[in-house]
């Protein structure tokens, strides 16, 4: 490889590490001042009011300062180069009268006389040493150097005024900088003229420093400045503090709402004056109102109708009681019945028994809606927390020949849950699960983290159509309320299910489409009140997207209760050797 190849690749790999070193860290905190820039942007009404007015301001101010500086400054340059061209006239005429006297360029007195033009063109305005005059000749009979009382000066008539001046015998100027005075070099105005006289001809030049013209424009220059800023700042502030008098109210309206929305139903927004602002703050009075009064009418209304259902429930249990031992005796009895009562006194039994579950799912939602469910928590294995929700539906599984596996961990997953309240969810989403899985087996895994313990229970059977996973937790809702239920569902399972983990601080949801089975995941804190981030199972529609862990061993419910290993698992393989 040649050498400037090899350069090149150093080149280039020492470009990558600059590049990954500053260059990525760079660009990323420069794509988060942006967003950052960009979220503020839209989320204050008062920053785009103010960048507003301030850029627009700005822009007025920057148009009309330049235009005031451009025409001052031109009149000044004006006014001076009008006074030059008078004064260069007159010290024309000056020179032409004083020279005239003369009668040839090799008169004995021409360079005396000279000398006393010059210093009478210098001092014409009163003030010598304010502009020098430089007295020449390009007159190949008058032969001398320029005449001028500083020596420097001629040094700096431009060589393209001369050329006007001497070559073409016209009036001429020319901004040009200078340095007679040995001051430093700054703008000066060269003006020259022709001196035609009847022996020969001459040129006088002047040059005027342009200094009070330069410091006359810096100041306007300032001056323009200064105002054009003052005149931005009081716009953004007028802008700012316009802003503020709507603004403000608008905040409190939102600051209002949010506490109303907080459940603070006595917040109001104060009315002040009678402008619109203020017609504003009354209209959501009036509608904070009209919202507090309705909402304590329907709280009112809920409690009634919990405590309807409660009172229902509770004088339901004593006649149920009485009805119950009186058809269980008529049940027992049933052998010495014709056959179509004995069937009467069976269907009478299923109907108690379904009855009885209603009763008893309803006081248990009027315990929650009452306050008065809580957890009573200890240390668990949650696996066979769930291996015994299964085995309590083993005969419901036997009767719909249903398979139900379990994959879990190997080793105990220990957490602090309300053991009773988690089989009762697992029953009641395994229950499910069995009942809608139309004969395809049903898996139930769990797995845990350092800080959440998921059980998912997965069904191959009907699934859910979208918008049911957030349904299916509503008290008595059903998918299709004909379906024959084998096992007399009551439709408030899974809402009981949901305020067993809302106890828990947990997260209960369901996932399915249409044909392909659904997935209820339950996830709990390991620790009692701990909070949640994540969990550990995914929540998937997809009955394939089952994978289980490293260490999880798959197991199924025999009919008899017992549990034996699937083949395929580590864990279930290591167990049969
Ligand atoms: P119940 O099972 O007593 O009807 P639930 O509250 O347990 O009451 O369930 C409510 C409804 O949710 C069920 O009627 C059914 O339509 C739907 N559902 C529950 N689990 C499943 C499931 N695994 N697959 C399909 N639909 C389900």
């Amino acid at each position: 490889m040649p050498a400037w190849e090899r350069n090149l690749a150093r080149l280039r790999t020492a470009a990558r590490v600059v590049d990954s070193r500053w260059g990525a860290p760079a660009r990323a905190g420069g794509r988060t001042a942006a967003r950052t820039a960009l979220r503020r942007w839209r989320g204050s009404l008062r920053l785009r009011v103010v960048t507003i007015t301030m850029l627009c301001s700005a822009m007025v101010a920057a148009g009309f300062g330049l235009v005031v500086y451009q025409s001052i400054t031109t009149g000044l340059v004006e006014a001076k180069r009008t006074s030059a061209l008078n004064q260069m006239e007159a010290g024309r005429t000056r020179a032409q009268q004083q020279l005239s006297a003369l009668s040839a360029p090799n008169d004995p007195d021409l360079k005396e006389n000279l000398l006393n033009l010059i210093s009478v063109l210098s001092n014409a305005t009163g003030r010598p040493g304010s502009y020098e005059v430089v007295l020449d000749s390009s007159d190949q009979e008058i032969a001398i150097d320029p005449v001028s009382r500083n020596d420097a000066a001629p040094r700096y008539i431009p060589g393209e005024l001369r050329r006007l001046v001497a070559g073409s015998k016209v009036n001429g100027y020319q901004f040009t900088r200078a340095d007679p005075d040995g001051l430093g070099m700054r703008p000066y105005l060269a003006v020259g003229t022709p001196v035609e006289l009847d022996w020969g001809s001459f040129e006088l030049y002047y040059l005027f420093p342009l200094d009070e013209e330069v410091a006359a424009a810096a100041l306007v220059r300032n001056t323009v400045l200064i105002t054009g800023v003052a005149l931005v700042m009081l716009l953004a502030l007028i802008g700012w503090l316009v802003t503020n008098l709507v603004v403000s109210p608008v905040r409190m309206a939102a600051r209002t709402a949010q506490r109303l929305s907080a459940g603070l139903l006595h917040e109001r927004m104060t009315v002040r004056g009678q402008d619109e602002l203020a017609t504003l703050a009354a209209s959501f009075n009036q509608m904070a109102g009209n919202l507090q009064q309705q909402i304590v009418q329907l709280e009112e209304l809920s409690r009634l109708q919990r405590r309807f259902t409660s009172d229902v429930s509770h004088e339901l249990r004593t006649p149920l009681t009485t009805v119950r031992m009186a058809a269980d005796m008529l049940h027992t009895a049933r052998e010495e019945f014709e056959p179509h009562v004995a069937r009467s006194t069976e269907l009478l039994q299923d109907e108690l028994d379904r009855f009885e579950n209603l009763l008893t799912d309803l006081l248990e939602i009027s315990r929650f809606d009452a306050g008065f469910a809580h957890l009573e928590s200890e240390a668990v294995d949650v696996v066979s927390v769930a291996r015994r929700a299964v085995e309590s539906l083993r005969s419901v599984a036997r009767r719909q020949s249903v398979r139900v596996l379990l994959r879990a961990p190997a080793d105990p997953v220990i957490a602090e849950v309300d053991p009773r309240r988690v089989e009762r969810i697992l029953r009641n989403l395994v229950g499910n699960a069995i009942e809608y899985s139309e004969g395809q087996p049903v898996t139930v895994t769990v797995a845990a983290d350092a800080s959440a313990v998921a059980i998912a229970v997965r069904d191959r059977g009907i699934g859910l159509r979208p918008g049911e996973e957030k349904l299916v937790f509503n008290r008595f809702w059903r998918a299709d309320p004909s379906r024959a239920r084998q096992t007399g569902g009551t439709g408030l399972g899974l809402s009981i299910s949901m305020e067993d983990t809302r106890l828990h601080g947990g997260w209960l949801e369901a996932s399915g489409s249409p044909g392909r089975g659904s997935q209820f995941r339950l996830t709990l804190p390991v620790p009692a009140g701990g909070r949640l981030d994540s969990s550990p199972l995914r929540l998937s529609p997809d009955p394939d997207d089952a994978a289980a862990g490293p260490g999880t061993c798959e197991e199924e419910i025999t009919p008899s209760g017992d549990w034996q290993p699937v083949g395929g698992w580590d864990a279930a393989v290591a167990r049969d050797g």
